[in-house]
């Protein structure tokens, strides 16, 4: 326990901690917090993203298989499943950015249709466990694996008004690849999938350019230096793994294809894997 003694100065109070009288800025406070591991919350818990656009937008005929194979799963698999905003998000971006809106603003705004499709995926979920909520129930987390459900989330991280400006332009920097990212990394979990509509990672666009190739394996700051055009993930989930105590790879899988994310969640290396170590 720590001790409540008479400053240097004896003009005040302070407590006999580690991190007494050194600066917060300072290298060796750095160096302090790094020798204390952190804690895995969650770690027998995966993280999957169901994309916006890539899939969430596709309607039935990319959403119901992907629902059945999440209801199969489910037996062998504890899974937390974040949702992406997609077209209608894009949308909203664009009227925001034409109305002059911050930044900050924007990350609001993106909020909203991540929850319509987070709201949606947990109806088609919901006899299977399927259930809504948002980073307020991280507490009752474990309840809810107890009971057999299976939790749906928003993937936007709530910055809202707190968003950091980004380096260029005023998308907000951290949309729904971020927030499921974090939310992995803070859980520990056991694994960060995102679900989307191509093999992974290419060398561009496959969509654009068909003469991209696939890349399965590629440490993130060799992906960061390569400076691509276009990239599959938001690059700050590239910029936060480097950074990153628990969740030092991720995973991007085609899940137009049934069964792949059961080979992945069952740790087959297919789609692309990113990684930092
Ligand atoms: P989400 O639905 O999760 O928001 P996005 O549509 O934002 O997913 O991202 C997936 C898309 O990224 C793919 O459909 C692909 O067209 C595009 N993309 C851009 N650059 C690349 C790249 N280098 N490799 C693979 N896909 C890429
Ligand atoms: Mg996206």
């Amino acid at each position: 326990m720590a001790d409540i003694i008479k400053g240097e100065g004896l003009d005040r109070t302070d407590i006999d901690t580690p991190l007494r009288e050194i600066s917060f800025a300072s290298a060796a406070a750095r160096q302090l917090s790094r020798d204390i591991p952190v804690v895995r919350v969650l770690p027998d818990v995966n993280v999957i993203k169901v994309g916006g656009q890539s899939i969430m937008d596709r309607g039935r005929s990319a959403v119901h298989p992907l629902v059945e194979e999440i209801a199969r799963v489910k037996a062998d698999h504890k899974l937390l499943t974040c949702v992406g905003g997609g077209t209608r998000a894009r949308h909203a971006y664009s009227v925001a950015l034409d109305l002059q809106m911050p930044t900050s603003i924007l990350a609001k705004v993106g909020l909203n249709v991540p929850v319509q499709n987070a709201r949606m995926l947990q109806l088609l979920l919901a006899p299977h466990g399927g259930i809504l909520i948002d980073h307020e129930a991280f507490g009752q987390l474990p309840l809810y694996y107890a009971m057999g459900c299976l939790p749906i989330l928003p993937g936007m991280p709530p910055y809202g008004y707190w968003e950091k400006p980004a380096r260029t332009g005023r998308i907000p920097t951290n949309r729904t690849d971020s927030g499921t990212y974090l939310t992995a990394e803070v859980m520990g979990a056991r694994s960060c999938i995102f679900v989307k509509d191509e093999e992974g990672l290419f060398t561009a666009n496959p969509k654009v350019d068909k003469h991209a190739k696939h890349i399965p394996r590629i440490h993130a700051q060799e992906l960061l230096d390569a400076g691509l055009p276009d990239l599959v993930v938001e690059p700050v989930v590239l910029e936060n793994l480097l950074r990153a105590e628990t969740v030092k790879q991720v995973q991007i899988i085609n899940g137009l294809i049934p069964g792949n994310l059961t080979r992945a969640l069952n740790g087959e290396e297919i789609g692309t894997i990113i990684y930092a170590d």
